[in-house]
């Protein structure tokens, strides 16, 4: 197995360390509920992006109700 052949000096290691802070990330607020979200991502909570119903839009949630009811009412009906 190779061994370095020079021991790093303290103020090598320190140089090298020098770029290993974490940086903040940035955050946004969105502007519809407020909530602080990552920019250039969907609003998690509201599921807003640019002031457009992306995620979970009312179709959507119609959707899954009527899935839901569906699945109930096979179910009622077998039993
Ligand atoms: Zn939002």
């Amino acid at each position: 197995m190779p061994v370095p052949a020079f021991r790093n000096s303290r103020t090598r290691v320190r140089k090298r360390r020098s770029h290993h802070a974490l940086k903040k990330t940035d955050v946004s607020v969105c502007p519809n509920c407020q909530a602080v979200v990552l920019p250039h991502i969907t609003c998690a909570k509201c599921g807003q992006y640019k002031g457009r119903q992306v995620l979970g839009g009312i179709k959507e949630v119609e959707k899954t109700i009527e899935k839901k009811v569906v699945k109930k009412k096979k179910e009622t009906t077998k039993e």
